[in-house]
């Protein structure tokens, strides 16, 4: 298949839509300043193939899709003792509730949700890893050198009240280990961690290749068993309240952020990333749904 002209296919068609509809995150300056209009996409195939269109080399606030590179690690360290501390259910309420965690005695229901994704910062602090540490890892995966955006982080610190709580809550239930303030500034870095629609195709390969590293030989990121978990709770949980609707419509795993990411897999074959920064009701990437919709159709690729 010809992804290239796929990929600039679906540009094309995107473009003129650019700006019509959503809004761009504007809880923190350094998120309500991007400008609306733009787009990127790009893919990694299983053996190295890269195709991209639009802005696909400009880097963006990677926000909630962290979380999955993050998860990845946790489950590289602490294998299945991970699933003590989180479910692996959807949690059919918004990314920052504190609701559940009430009722289910501060086990969040799963990585990809706030809750989740600082209990995994707490498990990974554990592990002596830091927000240095996290950066090699995205470095690594990418074969470029990452940044965090420290405004970002700052931002997301000086504003993230309801992380606060959450964090705090769940360690009053005994499930967070280290100082809460060491955990969040993990978890505020990641969310700043500042990537391009490329360098995150590129990065999310492993999940693609059975858990092998996205273009070398060198020993793999994961396990297969590990890829095909992490794969699962994209589908079940990584695209907010819309999981059950993206399944749907698109039949891939997913994992969106604010900043307007979403990373796709295609199992045993490719990785996908696609941005544009304005949001639809349940935050994930407007224009990012709609393309990622237009390459299954072009493509005919899906997990069903
Ligand atoms: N920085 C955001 C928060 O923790 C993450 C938002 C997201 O991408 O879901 O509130």
């Amino acid at each position: 298949m010809n992804f290239q002209s796929v990929l600039d296919e679906i540009d094309r068609e995107i473009r003129p839509l650019l700006g019509a509809e959503g809004a761009v995150a504007c809880y923190i300056p350094g998120l309500a300043r991007v400008p609306v209009a733009q787009f990127g996409i790009a893919l990694h195939t299983r053996e190295g193939v890269e195709a991209c269109a639009g802005d696909a080399a400009t880097p963006f606030s990677i926000q909630s899709v962290s979380k999955l590179f993050t998860l990845t690690l946790a489950m590289r360290y602490l294998g299945d003792a991970l699933w003590e501390r989180i479910g692996r259910e959807p949690s059919g309420n918004p990314f920052n509730s504190l609701v559940q965690l009430e009722h289910e005695q501060g086990k969040p229901r799963n990585p990809f949700i706030n809750a989740g994704a600082i209990a995994i910062a707490d498990r990974l602090v554990s592990r002596g890893q830091g927000k240095a540490d996290l950066l090699a890892f995205m470095s690594d995966l990418c074969g470029e050198a990452v940044r965090y955006d420290e405004e970002v982080a700052a931002s997301e610190a000086a504003t993230g009240f309801r992380n606060i709580a959450l964090a705090n809550f769940m360690k009053s239930f005994g499930k967070i280990d280290n100082a809460v303030g060491e955990v969040l500034a993990l978890y505020f870095h990641q969310c700043a961690i500042h990537m391009s629609c490329r360098q995150l195709a590129r990065a999310a390969a492993f999940l693609c290749r059975d858990g092998a590293h996205p273009f070398d030989g060198r020993p793999e990121i994961t396990t297969e068993r590990h890829t095909h978990r992490i794969n699962a709770l994209m589908l079940t949980c990584g695209t907010y309240d819309a999981a059950g609707d993206v399944a749907f419509s698109i039949g891939l795993p997913c994992k969106s952020g604010v900043g307007g990411g979403i990373v796709a897999v295609v199992p045993d074959q490719l990785t996908l990333c696609v941005w544009s920064p304005a949001l639809d009701a349940s935050g994930n990437s407007l224009l990012g749904l709609k393309a990622l919709e237009l390459f299954v159709a072009k493509t005919g690729l899906s997990i069903f």
